[in-house]
Formats: C-alpha cells, sequence, structure tokens
C-alpha cells in the first residue's frame, strides 16, 4: 500500500487564504485590524525562524504583527513587564511567547501572565481548563492544525481509535482533549502514551489513527501500525547533516498507512494557520 499523503503545505495555503477573506471583513466592520505580538527572547536560531515565518503569514493574511526581541538574559521581571505592557495594549489581540525560554525564566510563570484574551496559543491553564471542561475558547495551534488536517482530507475521526504518542501540555494532551470532545469533528476514542507506557507497539498497532509527537527522529516504525492506519507526524527532529525528519519512519511506514502527513510540510504550516485562526478569533473575542 502507498499512502496519500496528507499535504499540510496546500491545506495551509488554501486556509490562509479564508483567514485573510475573513479578518478584511473584519476590517471592514470594525475599522481595525487583528494583531499578533511576538515575544522572542534569546537567539535560539530555530525559534528565529518559527516567528519570522508567523510574522509572514499574519503580513499576507491582513493581521498586524510586532516583534519584541529581547536579549538571552532577560530577567523574568523584565519579560513579565513587557507581557503587561502588550496585555494593556488595545491594538495587541494575541501575545506569542515562543518556547523555549532561558533557563533563568520559568515558562509557566509567563504563560500565566498573558491575559487569557490574548492567550492565542491556548496554553493558560484558563484555556487548557475550558477545553478540559468542554468550552473551549483557543485550541492550541499545533493539534488544532492536526485536526484540521484530518477533516479536511475526508478522514473521519468520531468513533474511531486514536493513539498520541506524547502528553506535552503543547501538543499530546490538548489533542487529546481536542479529539474526545463531544462535538462534531471530534468523538475519537483516545489513548495518550508517553514514556513510561508499556507494551508500546501493542497499542500502536491497535490505532486507526496514530499521532507521533515525541521528538524521536523516526521512532515509528512500519511494524508498529496496522495496515490501513492513518498516520499524522508532529515530530521536528534535526539530524546531524541538518536534514529535518518528523517521528515517523516515513519510507517504510507510508507503504503500510493509508494516509501519512510528511516532515516537512504536514503540521507545521498547520500550526502557523491555525494560530492566526487564533488571533482572528481574539480580535472578534476583544471588540468593543
Ligand atoms: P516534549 O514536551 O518534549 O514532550 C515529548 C513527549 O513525548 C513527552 O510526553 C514524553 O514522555 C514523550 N516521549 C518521549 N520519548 C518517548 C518514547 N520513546 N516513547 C513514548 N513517549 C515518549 O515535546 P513536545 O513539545 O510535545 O513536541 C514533540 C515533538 O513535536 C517535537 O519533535 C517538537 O519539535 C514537535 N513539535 C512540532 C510542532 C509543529 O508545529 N510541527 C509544534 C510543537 C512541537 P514523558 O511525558 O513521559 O516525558
Amino acid at each position: 500500500m502507498t499512502a496519500k499523503l496528507l499535504d499540510g503545505k496546500q491545506l495551509a495555503q488554501t486556509m490562509q487564504t479564508e483567514i485573510a477573506a475573513e479578518a478584511a471583513a473584519f476590517v471592514k466592520q470594525h475599522s481595525i485590524r487583528p494583531g499578533l505580538a511576538a515575544v522572542l527572547v534569546g537567539d535560539n536560531p530555530a525559534s528565529q525562524v518559527y516567528v519570522r515565518n508567523k510574522r509572514k503569514a499574519c503580513e499576507k493574511a491582513g493581521i498586524d504583527s510586532w516583534l519584541h526581541e529581547l536579549p538571552g538574559h532577560t530577567t523574568q521581571d523584565e519579560l513579565l513587564t513587557l507581557i503587561a505592557r502588550l496585555n494593556a495594549d488595545a491594538r495587541v489581540h494575541g501575545i506569542l511567547v515562543q518556547l523555549p525560554l532561558p533557563s533563568q525564566i520559568e515558562e509557566a510563570a509567563i504563560i500565566q501572565a498573558v491575559d487569557p484574551l490574548k492567550d492565542v496559543d491556548g496554553f493558560s491553564p484558563e484555556n487548557l481548563g475550558l477545553l478540559a471542561a468542554g468550552q473551549p475558547r483557543y485550541l492550541p495551534p499545533t493539534p488544532h492544525g492536526v485536526q484540521q488536517l484530518l477533516l479536511r482530507n475526508g478522514i473521519d475521526i468520531a468513533g474511531r481509535h486514536v493513539v498520541i504518542l506524547g502528553r506535552s501540555n503543547i501538543v499530546g494532551k490538548p489533542l487529546g482533549l481536542i479529539l474526545m470532545q463531544k462535538a462534531a469533528g471530534a468523538n475519537a476514542t483516545v489513548t495518550i502514551c508517553h514514556s513510561k507506557s508499556r507494551n508500546l507497539p501493542d497499542l500502536t498497532r491497535r490505532a486507526d489513527i496514530v499521532v507521533a509527537a515525541i521528538g524521536q527522529a523516526s521512532f515509528l516504525k512500519a511494524d508498529m501500525v496496522r495496515p490501513g492506519a492513518v498516520v499524522v507526524d508532529v515530530g521536528t527532529n534535526r539530524l546531524a547533516d541538518g536534514k529535518l525528519v518528523g517521528d515517523v519512519d516515513f519510507p517504510a511506514v507510508s507503504q503500510v498507512a493509508s494516509a501519512i502527513s510528511p516532515v516537512p510540510g504536514g503540521v507545521g504550516p498547520m500550526t502557523i494557520t491555525m494560530l492566526l485562526y487564533n488571533t482572528l478569533a481574539a480580535a472578534r473575542l476583544q471588540v468593543k
């Protein structure tokens, strides 16, 4: 079997065009543009690329964006002062603090300092709590992108067994919550695995849909996937030769799966798209 490609790059283009049209209608109605403030601390090259790509996508969609670049020795108090200023700025509807932060700054303290209405990453306890309670406000962009990649490729989620590798607060855990919602486009039966899970191949082979989000290059092998299952690869791993690969052994698994997302060009562009989606949603919620 040769799998259908779940092309995130193409879908992201389609959805970003849709979001641009909605943003234009919003501007027409309210005479203000949605705005996203990005905060980058330090000089991590991967983070610089992510933020640059997010800002480029904002520009194309008609969303204002501002970049606040702070040096790597920034203190937690200095960063909290900037967050407070952005929380109070009416032009800023969404705040994105690019992770990871330098070790002297406690990530949880920063995430909690962002006004939950401006938390377009959906990482705050309030927004994760709303999702867990079945009343989602902003879905974290990466897991929301995974859901959209499945749905817009005609892959039914309802009643299917989804096995997720990884339980982080930014990918695995919210993805489980999103897919198990009692709501259209969800209603999955979800199993979440992590580094302490036993007999992983037994678990992944029981899945209709496997999502790998662990950060281990080519970890998911063909013999861990039931023939005909759908595979989504969230992982991004940089090899010694500079090549970017996912958590899935793509050449082998694509011979077994019915559909599979590539890395790059799968979940990554969808993450950016759903960040734009949340920024527009945030502007709608905050407009007076
Ligand atoms: P993370 O915070 O490091 O979490 C990794 C998770 O994987 C943890 O729950 C860990 O288990 C689990 N894990 C690690 N090794 C495992 C193993 N051998 N077997 C089973 N579980 C294992 O990572 P993350 O932030 O969720 O990101 C995961 C991957 O997705 C990374 O490659 C990251 O770069 C990528 N990512 C991509 C995007 C995108 O837009 N494409 C966005 C976000 C993240 P424990 O909890 O037990 O430690």
